[in-house]
């Protein structure tokens, strides 16, 4: 599989380069599993000052960015076959894990467009396949978004994490929350690992683990639980996977 090639439209670049040394991610660019351009539309500028934000029409607080900039610097970047253009935005769709999963495994390029300030000139929006969300808050600028949803696809692309099935058994994956993990000490400050999962008894060990992954969805995300339980009374299909 060729690298998936990540581009980003940001007035803050900079704010991209930790994700090169980030651990697994960081390995992951350095391996050639993906690859970070960053492009900053002030580079693109068509004035001196090399201005980017504007006031808005009609008055209010804040500045717009500029669309010439933004284009420019979209329309600079090479255009592989597969690929998808996101805008992140808080009134964006929220962001689910399928989403994770699809961008990482239908696409070669993903672009990201950062916005700052009150946020976009409206005709930005006409560059985007998709608008994302990260949550129901508003953050100062698009980069944070962007870096999240570059670490969840860059390590669902394979060799960044080195057990497929690490991904496959994770919450999210397949709408149950993980179950709790113990390492050594069996002991601790007198918390004790479950007995069973010292017993060597696989079956019973995999039992274990699913009831407390129901149990864990019930309590911590009932809307989980209850899309989870709907699924289980359905007839049965290939995968539950990325059902959500
Ligand atoms: N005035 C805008 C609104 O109400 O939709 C918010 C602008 S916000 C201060 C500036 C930029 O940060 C946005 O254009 C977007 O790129 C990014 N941003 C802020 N919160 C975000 C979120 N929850 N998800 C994705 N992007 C976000």
């Amino acid at each position: 599989m060729s690298a998936l090639r990540l581009d980003v439209v940001s007035l803050v670049p900079e704010a991209f380069e930790p994700l090169l040394g980030l651990g697994v991610i960081g390995r992951a660019f350095a391996a050639g599993i993906a690859e970070l351009h960053l492009h900053n539309p002030r580079d693109f500028a068509l004035d001196r000052y090399r201005k980017v934000d504007d006031v808005p029409y009609g008055g209010g607080a804040g500045m717009v960015l500029k669309p010439e900039p933004v284009y420019a610097a979209v329309e600079a970047i090479p255009v592989l076959p597969r690929r998808r253009v996101l805008l992140m935005s808080p009134q964006g769709q929220p962001l689910q894990q399928a989403d994770l999963r699809r961008w990482a495994t239908a696409y070669d390029q993903l672009l990201f467009l950062c916005g700052h300030y009150e946020g976009f000139d409206e005709r930005i929006r006409a560059l985007a396949d998709e608008e994302v969300s990260i949550g129901d808050f508003v953050l100062t600028g698009g980069e944070l978004p962007a870096a999240v949803i570059i670490n969840g696809v860059v390590r669902l692309r394979p060799g960044t994490v080195g057990r497929q099935v690490c991904l496959e058994e994770e919450s999210h994956s397949a709408l149950l929350l993980e179950h709790p993990h113990y390492t050594r000490p069996a002991s601790f400050r007198g918390l004790e690992v479950p007995a069973v999962l010292r017993s060597g008894d696989h079956g019973a060990i995999a039992r274990w683990r699913l009831q407390q992954q129901q149990q864990r969805t019930a309590e911590r995300r009932p809307d989980l639980y209850a899309r989870w339980q709907e699924l289980q009374a359905q007839p049965p299909c290939d995968s539950l996977r990325d059902r959500r």
